[in-house]
């Protein structure tokens, strides 16, 4: 149907990006590529009235429009629903190093130009001059049959440094190589000191990316790459690279406690190198989550090299004083503390008593401070194994 009223509107429409990229590596490599999670369409050509007229033929709504001329599109069609990004041809202007582009709308060539890597420049027609035409001008097709990730001029990371983190993703997502233009625009950016400028949340933004958007089982190697292409540092992110392994095994360990929100936080905190937290600045964070995680780190390092000798409930009642998200970064910083700490959040955080406070007043217990301290009791008698059910809770109150 957008074909159909491309065609009568005389507005070229195509597919581009990850779209064609993967079609095309499939029937390269006969590779399982996932499905595309999203459609690139663009169209070369006045994108509102287009929708206008497409969602007055077919059930749909524009959910988003962006200042970049593009719309994110539900359309719901045979009791499906399709999300769809309608994009307009458009040409980008770069006016200072690492800031965002100035776009305008353009020719289908300059929309191909103003791309990250030559494998996402290639572009399939829809409709007339170019219907059912691959359109490569920048060889992207040979690249994609080398396996190599090129940028398509030498100033792009100048221009946008979250391509070089893009560009990583690709390497390591297909199992492909850097081209020497890569690591020559690399240069570019370093002499530039372009990643410096990059905003903090255009930074954590493309390190979520990794979390979220990459197969779990990629992750070492996503951080290897970046940490051996010096990019934290050049980013003046000062990070740990031996949190590595703990921040990677404790994100598996939690798959279904915690939210994906959360997940990425921890994930951010994790990475940094817990002697200069304050490099948390340069993400984003604001004071006073920097300020809380300074203070709970110095809780945890005053206990630090009696941990051993601490008993499991003295242990417990330091956990609780330490919101989740934070806890489960300190024990990405303290391995010492990390066997407990799972197991605590897993299991004794939620051992609850099976009596109720009116249970135990019906029990004779008196109201007041005492209901408290008892239930407290049985909770860490359980815990700790000496009691397991309502029939032992009973008993252990009658004694008290
Ligand atoms: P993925 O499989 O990771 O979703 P994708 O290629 O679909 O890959 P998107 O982030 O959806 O990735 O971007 C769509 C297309 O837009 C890319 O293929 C690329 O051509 C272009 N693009 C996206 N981000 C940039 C950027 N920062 N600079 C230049 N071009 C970009």
């Amino acid at each position: 149907l957008a074909r159909d009223i491309s065609k009568k509107r005389r507005e070229f429409l195509y597919f581009a990006g990850g779209v064609v990229r993967d079609y095309l590596l499939k029937r390269l490599y006969k590779k399982r590529i996932p499905k595309p999670k999203d459609l690139d369409l663009v169209l070369q050509g006045n994108l509102k009235s287009f929708l206008k007229e497409l969602l007055e033929k077919v059930k749909g709504q524009i959910l988003f429009e962006s200042q970049f001329l593009t719309y994110k599109v539900k359309i719901n069609l045979n009791g499906k629903e399709f999300l769809i990004d309608f994009i307009t041809a458009r040409k980008e202007i770069y006016e200072d190093i690492a800031k965002l582009p100035k776009v305008f709308a353009s020719h289908f060539e300059d929309d191909i130009l103003r791309r990250d890597f030559t494998i996402n420049a290639l572009i399939i027609g829809l409709s007339p001059p170019y219907e059912g035409v691959l359109i490569d001008l920048v060889e992207g097709e040979e690249d994609l049959k080398k396996g190599l990730i090129k940028p398509l001029y030498l100033n792009s990371f100048v221009d946008d440094p979250t391509r070089i983190f893009r560009g990583i993703r690709y390497k390591i997502r297909f199992g492909f190589n850097f081209s020497e233009d890569f690591f020559l625009a690399l240069k570019k950016c370093f002499e530039k000191s372009a990643l410096k400028k990059l905003s903090g949340t255009r930074l954590a933004n493309e390190l979520k990316l990794y979390l979220t958007k990459e197969p779990e089982k990629n992750l070492k190697n996503l951080l290897m790459t970046t940490y051996e292409l010096n990019l934290f540092e050049e980013a003046e992110l000062k990070i740990n690279k031996k949190n590595f392994n703990s921040l990677i095994s404790l994100l598996k360990e939690l798959k279904g406690e915690i939210s994906e929100r959360e997940k990425e936080k921890i994930f951010l905190f994790g990475l940094v190198d817990s002697r200069f937290l304050e490099s948390l600045y340069r993400l984003g964070f604001p004071d006073s989550e920097i300020k809380e995680l300074i203070k709970y780190k110095k809780l945890i390092e005053e206990n630090l090299s009696n941990w051993e000798k601490l008993s499991l409930w003295e242990k417990i009642k330091i956990f609780e004083k330490i919101p989740s998200i934070y806890l489960l970064t300190l024990g990405i910083y303290f391995p010492k503390i990390k066997k407990d700490l799972i197991k605590f959040f897993k299991e004794y955080r939620k051992v609850k008593p099976e009596l109720t406070g009116e249970e135990l007043i019906k029990l004779g217990v008196k109201e007041g401070k005492e209901i408290g301290a008892l239930l407290e009791l049985i909770r860490k008698e359980k815990i700790e194994g000496k009691i397991k059910n309502e029939e032992d809770e009973k008993n252990l109150v009658i004694q008290f």
